[in-house]
């Protein structure tokens, strides 16, 4: 049985937590019995047997019924009821029963778990004090041991304690080492799993690409040929079929790299120019094959040389191209780029592919970049896809240190946001330009060769007989002459006797593979073709293709599967001039000039909005490029937008006819069309809103800003002009070029210091729109009571009474509101009305200058919205108290 407990204990398919408690269990079994004859009470020799049996017992079932915390709390039980009668028969303090206290200590540390450890633990700390109380007021209840057991019973239960705590601790010890040595051979076990998924992944991608480079090039060759329409649709549809099962292949290639960590950004120096207009080239035929009109805006300021991974950057603007057209039924699909130098060296770019499309649902946004995720699948159950391609970009952005970000307004349209920083290689501007085309065949087209060259010899070497006969059919309107060679060893012999003007070889070839086949080539003793143009024909899929067989001394490289025009413009570009005639229609496949004008793109980095309650005059909105959100005004004639189309004035009249005049923010879908209006003037836009416990403004452009992730809404915590020194502020950090957060963080800062008080002439207004209760608007009305409304956390709340005339009220909340002038920021205040004459204002002026003088005084008509809430004669005078975020960018009120 002994060996039976052992084996288990040192089984590592046994859980970890049952092989402790059964080795805990055991060891309390032993100490146990030791304790118990040390007691020397008959009773003892009753107990025993019956705990020994108990605490098998409860050890078993819990083990079988894998519940050990139920079992060891059954077993601390016990022994919490076994030591007080050991301890007092044991000799109490002169005996050995103390020290297996500790080890008590040591099985609830060890077995128990969750609350339970806690709580025995708490009462084992209880038990040992109570029986240490006892034996020492009551000495009585102790059976006394002589001088000599008590030595000899502590000194056997210190030994035989330390080596049990021994045995436990060696175990733990020999446990952990286990583990960790398991822990480590799995590691290396996972890690050469993925190594193999990894060659898995790579050679699949490989094999596959091998018997797609046959079916696109046979393909083409149907398609070159006189068909009829059903036969070139069938061979179209076949050619779309092969494309998207490669864009698949791709995709799961780079998915398994970037999980493993071998994806690798290779930053190398690239022509900006050259980059737009390959990409251009790629998706301008698609846009318009769907009718689409596309566009394209870069900063003429963009150098004309970046460092960057050029391969990535590719690949992630066409693959967020390729989704604008996919998902874009009418309208347009734009390219802006833009760049901003951030360091003398560097520049942040801008890429923003925007449509309008169908745009992705708000519940649906967080979840597009997922890998396998198709979102709104029921609408786009007719558009391929694999739910890779966002999930693939946007980890490419991140490894290349960037961010993505995307706005999108359900039915409306979305734009993707891209932002990289790349090294300056060349300060040259890019300028405005028109881009002339590379794409030489367009799909459906009926196709033409571009050159005819009799006279010149190419070689082809390839140990795939299929693929060797897709590049001879590929050539062969071009009537170069021809000869294939199926390893490199062949390539060598053919070369010991003909010269050739071009030689497309393969890379992966047994034996002897493609680029140790170009070095003997190089070095081929009486060789005639030693210093010949090598083409690298090549089924892998890698971003350093390029720098690979440049550095190998290949004069290009062609990824399989080969596309025909490709390949003639890869012959073309290497063959002597003098043995090749341009046919008439290579000069003709100019890509229309209208599409491709380099544009500059406008976009600002962050632009400041605002509701048009923030009520500011219009020369401060306009010089700090601030865009209103209008509120609405609802009356009996029909809801009329704020300001534009109902001005303050004429409300007021109207409402003094007793007729409605009630003020309405603007709902989720009006800030959702405002915002996504906004985002195509500015990369970033920061909303401020009025208070937010004052109107629904603030919940509705929250809720709408979901939809974008680029689009922030403050609480400025003020209405009116309060709300519109917020406003000016930000405006004003963002002409200098403060971040997001740096403004975010200061408007949420001034509202402490930013002073609105309103005096309200008569309360109905303000009854009516539910501001005071009826009762507070007849008890002022009766008594001359005028309310001077401040803002506090966002509330609106009757800060106190002005009693009497109007002119003797107006003095008093001047005189109130501006004392302390000390602690004013004196560069400008609004003085904010609705419905006041001239006479009055005057008057506010005067006492302003008596009390407080300003800098900047504006004479602030409120808007409707506001004024539909306070009513006639209505003033507040609205300010900043000092403080350091003022302070800091005070030079822009100037
Ligand atoms: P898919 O292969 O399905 O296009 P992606 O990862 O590229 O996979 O995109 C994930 C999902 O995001 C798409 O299924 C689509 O619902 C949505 N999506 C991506 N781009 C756009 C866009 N420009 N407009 C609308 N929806 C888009």
């Amino acid at each position: 049985m002994f060996r039976k407990w052992l084996e288990i204990i040192f089984d590592h398919k046994i859980s970890l937590r049952e092989r402790m408690f059964r080795l805990v269990t055991g060891i309390s079994m032993v100490a146990l019995v030791f304790i118990l004859v040390l007691g020397r009470s008959g009773v003892n020799l009753f107990i025993l047997p019956l705990s020994l049996a108990y605490i098998y017992i409860a050890a078993k079932i819990s083990i079988k019924k894998e519940c050990i915390n139920a079992g060891a709390a059954a077993i601390v039980v016990l022994l919490l009821l076994l030591y007080p009668v050991v301890f007092f028969t044991g000799g109490g303090l002169y005996g050995g029963v103390p020290e297996w206290f500790v080890l008590c200590f040591i099985y609830i540390s060890i077995t128990l778990e969750g609350r339970r450890k806690g709580v025995f633990f708490l009462l084992c700390i209880v038990e040992t004090v109570i029986c240490y109380y006892l034996a020492y007021h009551y000495p009585d209840l102790v059976m006394p041991n002589t001088m000599a057991q008590a030595y000899f019973d502590s000194a056997r239960s210190v030994i035989l304690v330390g080596f049990l705590t021994s045995i436990l601790l060696l175990f733990q010890n020999y446990l952990y080492e286990e583990e960790n040595k398991l822990t480590k051979s799995q590691k290396k076990e996972i890690e050469e799993l993925n190594q193999a998924e990894n060659h898995f992944f790579s050679s699949m991608s490989h094999e596959i690409r091998t018997p797609i480079n046959t079916i696109i090039g046979l393909n083409e060759m149907i398609l070159r040929g006189d068909i009829s329409d059903e036969v070139a649709e069938n061979a179209r549809n076949i050619q779309g079929a092969s494309k998207m099962l490669l864009t698949l292949i791709n995709d799961i290639l780079d998915l398994s790299k970037i999980k493993s960590g071998k994806m690798e950004i290779v930053n190398v120096s690239y022509e900006t120019g050259e980059l737009f207009s390959e990409i251009v080239n790629m998706i301008w035929i698609k846009a318009r094959e769907k009718g689409l009109e596309f566009r394209l805006q870069v900063d003429p300021s963009m150098p004309s040389m970046l460092c960057g991974d050029e391969v990535r950057i590719k690949q992630v603007l066409i693959n967020l191209l390729n989704n604008a057209v996919k998902y874009t039924k009418e309208g347009s699909v734009t390219l802006s780029v833009r760049c901003e130098r951030v360091g003398v060296n560097q520049v942040r770019v801008w890429y923003s592919v925007e449509d309008t499309g169908q745009g992705v649902k708000k519940e649906n946004i967080p979840y597009i970049f997922d890998a396998f995720k198709r979102v709104d699948e029921k609408k786009n159950r007719h558009i391929e896809g694999t739910g890779l391609g966002l999930s693939i970009v946007k980890q490419l952005v991140e490894l290349m240190g960037g961010e993505i970000s995307v706005n999108s307004v359900y039915m409306n349209g979305s734009t993707f946001l891209v932002t990289l920083e790349q090294d300056i290689i060349s300060e040259r501007e890019l300028g405005t330009f028109t881009l002339t085309s590379r794409m030489k065949v367009h799909e459906g087209e009926q196709y033409r060769h571009s050159f005819e060259a009799p006279g010149a010899h190419v070689l082809v070497v390839d140990d795939n007989e299929m693929n060797l006969m897709v590049v001879r059919k590929l050539l062969s309107d071009t009537k170069v002459q021809i000869d294939t060679a199926s390893s490199g060893a062949e390539c060598l012999r053919l070369t010991q006797y003909q010269h050739y003007d071009c030689i497309l070889m393969d890379h992966l070839m047994p034996e002897m593979d493609g680029i140790e086949c170009l070095h003997a080539l190089h070095s081929q003793p009486g060789g005639l073709c030693q210093d010949v143009p090598v083409i690298a024909l090549t089924a892998n899929a890698g971003s350093d293709n390029q720098q690979i067989y440049r550095k190998e001394g290949f004069s290009g490289y062609l990824p399989k599967p080969i596309s025909g025009a490709l390949l003639e413009a890869a012959v073309l570009s290497i063959l002597p001039k003098e043995l090749v005639a341009l046919s008439e229609t290579a000069s003709q496949s100019e890509i229309g000039k209208d599409v491709l004008i380099f544009e500059q793109a406008k976009r600002i980095s962050l632009m400041v909005t605002t509701d048009s309650v923030c009520d500011l005059p219009e020369s401060l909105k306009r010089e700090f490029g601030i865009s209103i959100c209008p509120y609405y005004i609802c009356t009996e004639q029909g809801r009329f937008l704020d300001e534009s189309e109902l001005m303050a004035d004429e409300l007021l009249a109207h409402m003094a006819e007793g007729r409605k005049g009630v003020s309405q923010p603007p709902d989720v879908q009006d800030y959702e069309r405002f915002f996504a209006q906004k985002l195509t003037e500015a990369q970033n836009v920061i909303h401020i809103t009025m208070a937010k416990h004052v109107s629904d403004g603030y919940q509705n452009a929250l809720e709408a800003a979901k939809s974008f992730e680029n689009v922030t809404v403050i609480d400025s915590g003020h209405l009116s002009s309060s709300m519109g020194l917020s406003v000016l502020y930000a405006a004003h950090m963002a002409e200098n070029h403060a971040s997001r957060d740096e403004i975010v963080k200061t408007v949420k800062k001034l509202r402490r210091y930013i002073s609105s008080a309103f005096i309200i002439d008569s309360t109905h207004m303000m009854c009516k729109s539910g501001q005071i209760s009826k009762r507070v608007q007849v008890m002022c009305d009766a008594l001359l009571l005028h309310p001077v409304i401040v803002l506090r956390k966002s509330r609106m709340t009757v800060s106190s009474m002005e009693m009497g005339s109007f002119y003797h009220v107006i003095k008093g909340y001047v005189r109130k509101t501006l004392a302390n002038p000390r602690g004013i920021d004196r560069r400008i205040l609004f003085i904010t009305y609705a419905g006041m004459d001239e006479e009055s204002l005057q008057y506010i002026q005067e006492l302003v200058r008596q009390y407080c003088p300003f800098e900047r005084v504006y004479l602030q008509k409120a808007s409707s919205a506001i004024a539909s809430n306070c009513g006639p004669g209505s003033f507040g005078l609205l300010f900043m108290r000092r403080n350091e975020a003022s302070i800091s960018y005070s030079e822009g009120y100037r």
